[in-house]
């Protein structure tokens, strides 16, 4: 399918690997010219790299923290313009909801609340003058079931998740979408990194914790980045222009709802 998006430019947020980078990824597939994010500069060379030689975009990239103020205006400044914006950052530690304080609140709403919701401010005005534009958050499933161990990030993302409910209807008359799509689990750094503290905290290896999270998925397998970028450069096309302020789960099923 011809998304009809070739010769766009999108802002992709922490995206040197794991979910951003399927997003990115996927919009270099559709023909969209980026600009990439990550904190660790050689990782988002290296993958720059490669998407401008696989697909012929141009790739810009901007190596800084995305949750500070300073790297928010760096990443701003780089993107001035784009059509698309897809909002990523790391998600906040698990934890138990006796452990936390108000910095461990103050930090994930930072990085999971008020990034995006900086980066929608700063980047939509430019798309509704222009009467086209895409945003796509990057949140959890948490959102429609909270999952117990991350409870700073069932907070701050559905935090984000209302004010998408509400912006989203604010800005579509100006040809701008805003859509979330809520992950379940999906092979990357971050599962490893869950899967690695499972497998400490119960004496398994990391392999078994991994099995044992997989049979609870109902395709009893992880996502990967490449279903998750096609998702996002989907909701990123001509063809999504009828999608607003909609919370989409890739999940495998594991999400066990009826609606
Ligand atoms: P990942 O594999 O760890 O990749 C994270 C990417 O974001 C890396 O490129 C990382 O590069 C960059 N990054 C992290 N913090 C950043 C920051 N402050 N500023 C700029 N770049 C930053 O993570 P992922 O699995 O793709 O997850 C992406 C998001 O989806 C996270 O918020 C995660 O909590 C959420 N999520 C993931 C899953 C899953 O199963 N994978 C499930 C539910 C929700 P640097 O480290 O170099 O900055």
């Amino acid at each position: 399918m011809d998304l009809g998006i070739a010769g766009k430019r999108a802002l992709v947020c922490a995206s040197s690997k794991g979910l951003g980078l399927g997003c990115a990824e996927a919009l270099a597939g559709a023909g969209v010219d980026l600009v990439m994010n990550a904190r660790g500069a050689e990782a988002l060379e290296e993958s720059a790299d490669r998407i401008r030689a696989e697909y012929g975009v141009d790739v810009q990239t901007v190596a800084c923290d995305v949750t500070t103020p300073e790297g928010q205006a760096q990443v701003i400044e780089a993107a001035q313009g784009v059509d698309i914006l897809v909002n990523n950052a790391g998600g906040p530690p698990p934890g138990m909801w006796m452990d936390w304080d108000r910095e461990d609140f103050i930090k994930a709403l930072d990085a999971n609340m008020l990034t995006p919701i900086a980066f929608m401010k700063a980047l939509m005005p430019g798309m509704m003058d222009k009467g086209w534009g895409r945003v796509v958050n990057i949140t959890s499933q948490s959102v429609r079931a909270p999952i117990a161990v991350l409870g700073l990030s069932n907070s701050a993302r559905t935090g984000l998740t209302g004010y998408v409910a509400g912006t989203s209807r604010q800005v579509a008359p100006y040809g701008v979408t805003i859509n979330n799509l809520l992950p379940g689990i999906h092979a990357t750094d971050r599962a490893d990194s869950l899967d690695s503290g499972v497998a400490q905290q119960k004496g398994i290896s990391i392999d078994e914790a991994r099995a044992e999270r997989a049979a609870t998925i109902p395709a009893r397998r992880y996502g990967t980045r490449q279903e998750f970028g096609a998702a996002c450069a989907f909701l990123c096309s001509q063809h999504a222009g009828f999608i607003v302020g909609q919370n989409i789960l890739l999940d495998g099923g594991a999400t066990n709802l009826t609606m």
